[in-house]
């Protein structure tokens, strides 16, 4: 099968970590998923640790999602026109989300930044955007810059077909580094649009932000005249019922969400203070549109996911990963291999060194070698782990203990691979 997709796909995928590439090897393609497990082509079945990058956090094909979504479909599938079904999940993310006082949806977490920071570069009539190396925030070109660490270093682009006009108005920032933004806004009076970040990364391995960090952000940007962009595409509804901004309680005037809020279908969504959505068309002069935006099959079966993750659901998800942040830890440490089980919430990834990771640089200092023996460990043993060292592993409420029971039995043998590796 990827022999045949890499005939007619770049790359054999569409979207280039399903590769492998970072960690070699053959992607498994997969045919489906029940709960915590996926099966492939071959009908070989995995634990997945993946859960589709995070939408899947009550697991495959939960019956509540599936009947939502065959009742949907059972009345059309796209109409072009308002519909109920997004009106109610709006409805459901302004409630339970206190700064977020009005909501666009659109289809992917790319389509929810890229609008956010147009959205406040017309509000602000300001053109700068300061991002953080190792932050991602899906394929916006202005936001693919991600070089150099210096204090105000103007971004380079990451990808060729980026322009260096594009990046030379986003200022790329260590995280975690309030004085770097401190000496950014001294750098560039009046022209900072917004900040955005990750409401906690989990795109250069799991890094939550240092105490006072998102705070320190927002009263940066307040002084300034820039507004505080949080992306949750990653952490909304999943690091609690009100994603980070339920963690940390600070309040942003723009948010993004994806992921989780789609329930395995392509919905995401931005929001904010209305004074700021005001400044939106039709309402305000600040164009944006998307003929699936808010598709009724989609926000039915994002809708059925919202409203089943209770407190319990929480409960659930957060003890599980515990469990296996502890299993992970004591495997590796039996085998002696330095790590850091990194965990922000129910997120967690594993850095192979046994110092403080902080930001992106900390993160690429690791022996990324063990995880490429890890990761092949413990495929070939049926756990299914993001392919990269540098990604947050997921868990859904459906990993119960005959879950945690398999990847307990897998993890020995793989941390010892991780010990043998060789870079
Ligand atoms: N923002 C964050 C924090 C993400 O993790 C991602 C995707 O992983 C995106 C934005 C982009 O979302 P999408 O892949 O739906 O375009």
């Amino acid at each position: 099968m990827f022999d045949r997709a890499s005939v007619v796909t770049p790359g054999g995928v569409n979207s280039p970590v399903r590769a492998f590439r970072a960690v070699g090897g053959t992607p498994r393609f997969m045919v489906s998923g029940t709960g915590p497990y996926l099966t492939d082509a071959d009908g070989r079945e995995y634990v997945d640790l993946v859960c589709s990058w995070g939408p899947m956090i009550l697991g495959h094909s939960h019956p509540e999602v599936i009947a939502a979504v065959q009742e949907a479909v059972s009345r059309g599938t796209s109409f072009g026109t308002p519909g109920e079904g997004e009106v109610a999940l709006a409805e459901e993310i302004v409630t339970r989300i206190a700064p977020v006082e009005q909501v666009r949806l659109v289809s992917s977490g790319t389509e929810a930044t890229m609008s956010a920071i147009r959205l406040a570069r017309g509000f602000t009539g300001r053109s700068k955007v300061v991002k953080f190396a190792g932050c991602y925030h899906g394929h916006v070109d202005a936001l693919l810059a991600a070089a150099g660490s210096g204090l105000a270093t103007f971004g380079l682009p990451d990808t060729p077909g980026v322009t260096g006009a594009t990046a030379r108005d986003t200022v790329v920032l260590p995280y975690n580094d309030l004085d770097a933004v401190r000496a950014a806004f001294a750098a560039h009076p009046g022209e900072i649009a917004c900040v955005i970040t990750e409401a906690s990364p989990g795109n250069m391995g799991v890094v939550p932000p240092a105490d006072g960090f998102n705070a320190g952000l927002k009263e940066l940007c307040a002084a300034n005249g820039a507004l505080y962009i949080s992306d949750e595409v990653m952490t909304g509804f999943r690091t609690s019922k009100a994603g980070w901004y339920g963690v940390d309680g600070v309040s942003p005037d723009l948010m993004t969400f994806g992921k989780v809020m789609g329930g395995g279908f392509p919905a995401a969504a931005f929001g904010g203070r209305a004074d700021v959505m005001a400044h939106l068309a039709p309402a305000g002069p600040v164009y944006q549109a998307g003929t699936l935006s808010g598709n009724p099959v989609a926000t039915a079966a994002g809708l059925a996911q919202l409203r089943l993750l209770d407190d319990a659901a929480y409960a659930k998800i957060d003890a599980v990963s515990a469990e296996l942040r502890s299993l992970v830890g004591d495997a590796f440490t039996k085998e002696g291999v330095a790590h850091t089980v990194s965990s922000a919430s129910n997120m967690f990834s594993v850095f192979f060194t046994d110092e403080p990771v902080r930001n992106y640089d900390d993160a690429k200092k690791q022996e990324a070698f063990r995880f490429t023996a890890f990761f092949h460990s413990m495929l070939e043993q049926g756990v299914y782990l993001p392919p990269s060292a540098f990604e947050s592993w997921f868990v859904s409420t459906a990993h119960d203990e005959r879950a945690v029971e398999r990847i307990a039995a897998a993890l020995p043998a793989a941390a010892r691979a991780a010990s043998e590796a060789t870079a």
